[in-house]
């Protein structure tokens, strides 16, 4: 890698993302560490860029289409495009059992749609390469199918999400907009929906179903302009969002997203992760 190759990270501010771009950066590569405050995010390039490392900022925010435009056109200009997009930014209230919903409509609009749209403003910025460029996205198993208490209700649904052939944008993005309706009006039980973290895991859910979906999408592209994408489960990690809980620290929380943004094998694609080994949606 050199420091040619363009690397995106959504988020990097702090915890995994910040953990990200500084091991992206540590290969040789060009990092944009991205953040939706200007002076957290500022600062966060400062200490990459004392270290020795090529990093610059660009202010995103994954909810704000304008803000999105905005970077995709400095990128464009400034580089001419990108190799590697890493989707890191998201939120959780961290309501855990109590499936306390009040916060599900910015916690799918930030997790899934705004991840949807970063996702698909960049991909014209990809740039054709021999290895392929990658798009990493942090997911949780907590977004799994058919987890044991964590999955949705309803089996016919399950499924049409579970087949990547029956499998569609409009299908995720209906599943998502049910779910909050019926937050909304009352009418959610936990028999139809995830038990535990619940909004939090469906805006998963819908992150990696639409890493299938794209990577079935992507797959028709020319070779030496090939996109490959792949979502990932860092382990639960001592951030802020976990309110400095867990079991790894965000350099291990980080070390699969950055194995799968280097992958040498060019046909990995469409699949999950976690301590860089495949696991089932
Ligand atoms: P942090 O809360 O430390 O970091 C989250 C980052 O996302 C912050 O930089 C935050 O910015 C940013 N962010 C939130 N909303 C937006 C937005 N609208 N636009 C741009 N950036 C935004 O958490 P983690 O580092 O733990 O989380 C990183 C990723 O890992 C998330 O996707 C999370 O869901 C996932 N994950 C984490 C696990 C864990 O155990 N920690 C487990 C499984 C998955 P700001 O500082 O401005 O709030």
């Amino acid at each position: 890698w050199s420091s040619d190759t363009i690397a995106v990270v959504t988020g990097a501010n702090r915890g995994i993302g910040f953990e990200i771009a500084h091991q992206l950066a540590s290969h040789g590569m060009t990092v944009i560490l991205t953040s939706r405050d200007n002076a957290v995010g500022e600062e966060a390039a400062k200490v990459l860029r004392e270290g020795g490392l090529n990093v610059r900022f660009h202010q995103l925010d994954i909810v704000d289409p304008s803000s999105i435009k905005l970077c995709t056109e400095w990128l464009q200009q400034n580089y001419g495009g990108i190799d590697i997009l890493v989707n890191n930014a998201g939120v959780n209230y961290n309501c855990g059992l109590d499936n306390c919903l009040k916060f599900a409509e910015h916690v799918i609009g930030t997790n899934y749609f705004g991840t949807k749209n970063v996702i698909q403003a960049m991909i014209p910025l990809m740039r054709a390469s021999a290895l392929g460029a990658r798009i990493v996205n942090v997911s949780s198993r907590l977004g799994r199918l058919n987890g044991r208490r964590n999955r949705i209700g309803d089996l016919t649904l399950r499924h049409q999400l579970e087949d990547v052939d029956s499998l569609s944008e409009e299908l995720i993005d209906k599943t998502m907009t049910t779910f909050l309706e019926q937050v909304k009006d009352g009418s959610w039980t936990s028999s139809k929906w995830p038990q535990t973290y619940t909004d939090y895991s469906m805006s998963k859910l819908a992150v990696n179903a639409y890493t299938r979906l794209m990577a079935k999408m992507l797959s028709n592209l020319p070779d030496g302009h090939k996109i490959y994408i792949n979502c990932y489960c860092p382990g639960w990690v001592k951030t802020a969002m976990t309110g400095w809980a867990g079991h790894t620290s965000p350099e291990e929380g980080a070390d699969t997203g950055v194995w799968l943004a280097l992958l040498p094998d060019k046909l990995v694609t469409g699949n999950f992760f976690a301590e860089r080994r495949q696991i089932n949606f």
